[in-house]
């Protein structure tokens, strides 16, 4: 019996599963997190969203992003809400509300991706994003995805990968992208993508690495079909023995 039959056979055993991607920017984590939604039937949670919204609140109030404290504050009177894509193909991406307003489609640009990478490394500001996530998550059913998922959102999550790649590879896929005006060059993206990673590796607070028990699939050699294959399987084996 596949892993996929026993799946079926069992009274829905991925309904409260918690599925943790974890990785650098770059490495893939939204499209296989996407991929495993879909196919087990789980919500999708792209925690980097709520980085993002609050990123763009902070740089419309014209702070700037060493201002610890003027940022606790400005986070003390924000609300932020993530509402989970569909499972349908090109429906997946979250919604993401800042104070009740619908930014999804204002957070990708370059601006607000540095600036969320800036103002994830102040610990109060990750204590709160990491409560709401928990509180987004609770009912389990999910797949979530940012760069602390399996080490500090939820360490007690079902399944835990860590998805990787070499920054040159990453920074290329990124650059392919953008389509046909790319806003920046390859070796721009590159650079960003690596700035990025030195910051959230190396933060004091919940730096990105893999929890211990994360299984680490690097994508550097391997096609998207091979990754999405590899992450399948994981969950699959991680479902029939909860079913065992
Ligand atoms: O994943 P995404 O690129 O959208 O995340 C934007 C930024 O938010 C990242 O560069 C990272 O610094 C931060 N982030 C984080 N912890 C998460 C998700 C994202 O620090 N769980």
């Amino acid at each position: 019996m596949s892993a996929d039959e026993s799946l079926f056979r069992t009274a829905d055993p991925a309904g409260k599963i918690i599925v943790a991607i974890d990785g650098p920017a770059g490495a893939g984590k939204s499209t296989i997190a996407r991929h495993l939604a879909r196919h087990f039937g789980l919500l999708n949670l792209e925690t980097g969203a709520m980085y993002r919204a609050f990123a763009l609140k902070a740089l419309r109030a014209g702070l700037s992003l060493d201002e610890r404290e003027s940022l606790e504050g400005l986070a003390a009177e924000t609300v932020i809400r993530l509402e989970p894509g569909k499972q349908e193909p090109g429906e997946e991406e979250n919604r993401v509300l800042l104070d009740g307003e619908d930014v999804t489609g204002l957070i990708r640009n370059q601006t607000v991706t540095n600036a969320a990478s800036r103002v994830s490394i102040i610990p109060a500001i990750r204590a709160w994003m990491v409560r709401l996530q928990q509180q987004v998550g609770a009912g389990g059913g999910v797949v979530m995805e940012g760069r602390d998922i399996g080490t500090v959102v939820f360490p007690q999550a079902e399944v835990k990968i860590f998805l990787d790649a070499a920054p040159e590879v990453r920074g290329i896929r990124r650059y392919d992208q953008m389509g046909p005006e790319p806003a920046q060059q390859p070796d721009e993206v590159i650079r960003d993508l690596r700035a990025r990673d030195e910051r959230d590796r190396n933060r004091a607070d919940s730096p990105l690495k893999p929890a211990p028990d994360a299984i680490l699939l690097d994508s550097t050699h391997l096609t998207l079909e091979e990754v999405v294959a590899a992450a399948e399987a994981i969950v699959a084996a991680r479902l029939v023995r909860a079913a065992d």
